[in-house]
């Protein structure tokens, strides 16, 4: 089983570490640099991307974090996870730093505020079965997308309709919603899968 960290600062941890247990990992919280040296990927949870910059920069995680990514480990982030993954971000918050590793632009709290959270059933690229149900909070969404970018996945209707809330950039995939707030596993399951594919390499 792929060992796979869920970066433990802030935010909904305990949901991730479940849904990969469910998905076929070892999941292990990180809280410290010597604990992410032992991960072969690592999960990024929704929560508020300014307080885990904050606090990543605090326990001495940043440049360990970097390096790892530089080097192709895995990872995954999930709302403030994909913000914190972003290389630009609109609307960040005086001096926000985010990790650059996934070649797009997200606009923060992109869909309003609290009251404006919602849920819809997004059709992804490369999950079979039907669409995923998605929850938004605060969510970003997507606006400009490098080249080496795929788009997995997109509202699907309504106001919002075609904004990008899913992409991958080879070993790195992120979302604007929080696959670890429902029951369904498969974007876990993608993910873990895309740990053993990198593994076998
Ligand atoms: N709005 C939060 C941020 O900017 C993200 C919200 C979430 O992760 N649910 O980090």
């Amino acid at each position: 089983r792929p060992r796979v960290g869920v970066l433990a600062l802030q935010g909904d941890v305990r949901e991730h570490l479940a849904a990969l247990g469910d998905a076929g990992a070892d999941a292990v919280p990180v809280r410290r640099a010597d604990e992410l040296a032992t991960v072969d990927a690592l999960v990024i949870p929704g929560g508020e991307s300014t307080t885990m910059d904050k606090l990543a920069r605090a326990f001495g995680l940043w440049e360990p974090l970097r390096a790892r990514l530089a080097a192709g480990m895995p990872a995954f982030g999930s709302c403030a996870g994909m913000i914190m993954l972003a290389a630009r971000v609109v609307d960040a918050a005086p001096g926000q730093e985010t990790l650059g590793v996934l070649d797009i632009t997200v606009r923060r709290n992109a869909f309003g505020r609290q009251v404006d959270s919602f849920e819809a059933d997004i059709p992804l690229t490369g999950l079979d079965g039907g669409p995923l149900r998605a929850v938004f909070i605060r969510a970003p969404w997507v606006e400009e997308t490098g080249p080496d970018v795929e788009v997995l996945g997109r509202v699907p209707s309504g106001r919002h309709a075609g904004r990008i809330v899913a992409v991958r950039q080879g070993a790195v995939l992120a979302t604007a919603f929080h696959p670890e707030l429902t029951a369904d596993r498969r974007l876990h399951a993608f993910f873990v899968a895309m740990v053993a594919a990198q593994a076998r390499v």
